[in-house]
């Protein structure tokens, strides 16, 4: 008898999309087969007319723990994560602690043990000071690294530049990755001061104080340093033009470059905080931009020059994010909201107006990921010995985005009132289905994932 069977469903693959069935037992993937003599099963899920998915992976969340619980934890953003069709999260390390230590590291895998709905793996932060930890957080398991090149939640500044190229040396040795956040700070700091100075305090301020050629200079930086230390990188969260031709240039040279960008930067416009009154609800860092910026990053999508998606969920709460007054003082607001949830039936919309096929979708919201963070082939694809993580997507269910519905503790989007057409329906994780319809069930059976050895 096995554990569960998704039958006559169309599976998809990044490089095809054909009819049949998954057979998943013991939280594995037995058999992906296309004749219809099906075994016995636990439980039969017919996804007739439903396409199926591997699970999709969302690698940049903050569910805030240990030390921001208010904002979110575990139990509220993987129950996000597991309604909006994401099967693995890998979440931030600028925590309290930030987990810049293995000690840090256990204790926040302690702290998350038992209460997440989907899996989940860790990043550990390079800090001044801590490259002796680089190995022993290898060991640990954690899936790479992360620096802030630019300022933000928790304040956690940067390595000098020649330290992040030693840690990088070290960090060479692991084979793991090291993602930035790139924004220039000087640049930055420098900006806000003048417009502040100048009595600006409104939404596109914040715009203003952050231009693409901040991202731009960080991105280079970035990777001329992966170049010296013969390292591998990854840009998250990339808004601009101009890195996205970065990227495409320091590929193009052989340096081991990723990009990630997220939904708000190919669906929003950094002038709809001010058109649509969105203000400081659609206050993120790096900035949403103009169209031309995600027009770039759409070409960047379809070239393969960006090969991951990811939603940056930063919850905050209502008052951080002058929700009652949006367009009041932009520098006393946070920066980002929740996106876990939304991600896929707005990504699914695009595909359904025939911006991106599934097939590419794919790519980018489960192998990409998978690939950068050490995962793959456990985890990013459904193929024979891959864990049972399956996104089952109905692409003519229409919907409409409510803040008010989401699960995260944070009830702030953007995205609100978004019309959207293609939504998951069931998301099963190692066999488990977490979501049916809509509803998450079923317990917390998340688990830790540690790259692939
Ligand atoms: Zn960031
Ligand atoms: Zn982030």
């Amino acid at each position: 008898m096995l554990d569960l069977i998704v039958k006559n469903g169309t599976i998809v693959s990044p490089a095809a999309s054909h009819r049949g069935h998954v057979l998943i037992d013991d939280g594995k993937v037995l058999e992906i087969q296309t004749r219809d003599d099906l075994p016995p099963a636990e439980r039969v899920i017919d996804a007739t007319g439903l396409h199926v998915l591997p699970g999709l992976i969302d690698p940049h969340v903050h569910f805030r723990v240990p030390g921001l619980g208010y904002k979110e934890d575990f139990e509220t953003g993987s129950r996000a994560a597991a309604a909006g069709g994401i099967t693995t999260v890998i979440d931030m390390p600028n925590v309290v602690p930030p987990t810049a230590t293995v000690e840090a590291f256990h204790a926040k895998a302690q702290h998350v043990r038992g209460g997440a709905y989907v899996d989940y793996g860790f990043y550990a932060v390079l800090i001044s000071g801590n490259s002796d930890q680089i190995l022993p957080l290898a060991d640990a398991g954690v899936v790479g690294y992360k620096i802030f090149l630019g300022e933000t939640v928790g304040n956690i500044p940067a390595p000098e530049d020649g330290e992040i190229i030693d840690a990088w040396r070290i960090m060479a040795q692991t084979g793991l990755r090291c993602g930035v956040h790139a924004e220039d700070n000087g640049i930055i700091l420098y900006l806000r001061k003048k417009l502040q100075n100048q009595g600006r305090r409104d939404p596109l301020a914040h715009l203003e104080s952050r231009p693409a050629v901040a991202e731009a200079e960080a991105i280079s930086r970035a990777i001329l340093f992966a170049r010296e230390a013969e390292s591998k990188l990854m840009i998250y969260h990339m808004s601009s033009a101009e890195g996205v031709e970065l990227v495409r240039r320091g590929k193009a040279s052989g340096v081991d470059v990723m990009a990630e960008t997220g939904p708000h930067y190919l669906l929003l416009e950094g002038e709809d905080m001010v058109r649509r009154q969105l203000g400081s609800l659609m206050k993120i860092s790096p900035p949403v931009r103009s169209r031309e910026h995600a027009d770039a990053l759409w070409r960047g999508l379809l070239d393969g020059t960006i090969e991951v998606l990811g939603t940056d969920h930063s919850p905050h709460t209502r008052e951080e994010k002058l929700a009652d007054a949006p367009m009041g003082d932009i520098w006393k607001a946070m920066a980002g909201w929740p996106g876990v949830e939304t991600a896929v039936p707005l990504m699914l919309t695009q595909v359904s107006a025939g911006l991106l096929s599934l097939n590419h979708y794919v790519k980018v919201q489960a192998e990409g990921a998978a690939r950068a963070w050490g995962l793959w082939p456990r985890k990013g694809h459904l193929g024979r010995g891959a864990d049972g993580d399956v996104t089952i997507v109905d692409l003519r269910r229409e919907g409409t985005i409510d803040q008010e519905t989401l699960h995260s503790k944070s009830k702030v989007t953007p995205f609100h009132g978004f019309r959207v057409t293609g939504m998951p329906v069931y998301t099963i994780v190692r066999g488990h289905v977490v979501m049916e319809r809509g509803r998450v069930s079923g317990r917390p059976i998340g688990e830790l994932q540690r790259p692939v050895a």
